[in-house]
């Protein structure tokens, strides 16, 4: 959309809007029941409300004062429609029309001019009261729409409501990942993240060294690498290389999902390395015989990007 395009489009946003609001206070909507005890009973319940004064009094909680007028779901309710000219649901509806398909409700403020009786009949007219946007947002580009609801009982205002919702475009849809290769030549595994933690251990696979991390205050070794030492605390590090043999502490056969790079199924075991640190890797050509102790010892996977830390098992 051209700059030209966005300014018409908020325009007409606005202009439609002010339509709106130019229509003023909407027809008053009667609530379906007249204010009553099992009614606030269940919702002091639901709200873990224990306050007897209201039974004893004969009054209503003020907060559940949009409960009086709620118009339920339209057609399910018998009795209760909808009113036709809710400035609302026709500023919803303009905004959908623009894109703006997603909402979500950001702001509520109720007043109440005094408590509602028992037996008191209740009903709710509506105004649009501000539109403001286009505003960037964490959730996308939108509009905050802002209604104003005013409860009477007769011809006096016993309470209102600001109701502010922010109408966004919603964001793209994320592409789906595309589905791995089916030839073992197609396709690149995905490369590794490497921080400043974890750069000594990749300088050394391409290098053809699997490097332990090692607390050079205590000498602990970890892995997978890390800023800190689990042992004491230091962040004096240093590494040694690994002999490169060790015995399966656990492992799975992965089938699914597809892995970009990868042929399933494949092994992936958590191998107890000889130096007392456990590596995650492959084990490539795994036998049926392959299990929980089979010892295993370090092999290289060049995938041109990055190589990698392999394990193949001892033939004995
Ligand atoms: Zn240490």
């Amino acid at each position: 959309m051209s700059v030209d395009e966005a300014t018409t489009a908020q325009a007409r946003i606005l202009e439609a809007m002010q339509a709106v609001r130019d229509r003023g206070e909407s027809a008053r909507r009667a609530g379906r029941d007249p204010v009553n005890l099992p009614t606030i009973r269940t919702w002091q319940e639901a709200l873990e409300d224990d306050d007897p004064r209201y039974e004893r009094d004969g009054t209503a909680p003020p907060a559940m004062i949009q409960v009086w007028t709620m118009a339920g779901l339209p057609g399910q309710r018998p009795g209760v429609t909808r009113s036709t000219d809710d400035p609302l649901g026709a500023a919803m509806s303009i905004m959908d029309r623009a894109g703006f398909t997603s909402v979500v409700a950001t702001n509520c403020t109720q007043t109440y001019h005094r408590y509602l009786r028992v037996g008191e009949e209740v009903s709710v007219s509506t105004t649009l009261e501000d539109v403001v946007g286009p505003k960037r947002t964490a959730l996308g580009e939108g509009w905050f729409v802002t209604v104003k609801n005013t409860w009477f009982v007769g011809d006096e205002p016993v309470a209102e409501m600001l109701f502010r919702v922010l109408k966004f475009r919603p964001p793209e849809p994320e592409p789906e990942p595309a589905p791995a290769p089916a030839a073992e030549s197609g396709g690149s595994v995905i490369p590794p993240v490497i921080s400043r933690d974890t750069a000594f251990f990749w300088e050394g696979t391409a290098a053809r060294e699997l490097r332990i991390q090692r607390c050079e205050d205590c000498g602990a070794l970890r892995h997978p690498p890390g800023p800190l030492c689990t042992a004491c605390g230091s962040a004096s590090r240093g590494y040694v290389v690994a002999a490169g043999t060790g015995a399966v502490h656990s492992y799975v056969v992965h089938h699914h999902p597809p892995v970009p790079g990868r042929t399933p199924p494949y092994v992936v075991a958590l191998v107890d390395l000889a130096e007392g640190v456990r590596i995650l890797g492959e084990v490539v050509d795994a036998g049926p015989d392959l299990g929980v102790g089979t010892a295993v010892e370090l092999v290289w996977h060049d995938t041109g990007d990055v190589v990698l830390p392999a394990w193949k098992q001892v033939v004995t």
